[in-house]
């Protein structure tokens, strides 16, 4: 699961920023097209392995996606890893 925000939903209040757990959320530092500063997301993979979850009783805590007012915040479903064949030369 890889967590995403929106650009096109976010308006840059940073109530994410202020409700995660491991301050997944940072308060941005540059303008997108519409003029919003979005956050950035530090090391995004530590969200669903949350050492936390069997006392949230699921997989996330899902305090940010809660709080945000723009339902900017959802996790997008990642491809299985797969095995690919390489070639090593000597
Ligand atoms: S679900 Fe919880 S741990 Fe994951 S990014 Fe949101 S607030 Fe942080
Ligand atoms: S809470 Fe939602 S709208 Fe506000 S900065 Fe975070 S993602 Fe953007």
């Amino acid at each position: 699961m890889k967590l995403v925000i929106d650009e096109s939903r976010c308006k840059g209040c940073n109530l994410c920023t202020m409700v995660c757990p491991y301050h997944i959320f940072q308060e941005g530092d540059r303008l997108n097209e519409r003029g919003i500063i979005v956050p950035r997301l530090d090391r995004p993979e530590r969200c669903p392995n949350c050492r936390l979850q069997k006392l949230y009783g699921r997989r996330l805590c899902g305090a940010c996606a809660l709080i945000c007012p723009d339902q900017a915040i959802h996790w997008d479903e990642e491809k299985p890893y797969e095995a690919q064949k390489v070639v090593i030369e000597y």
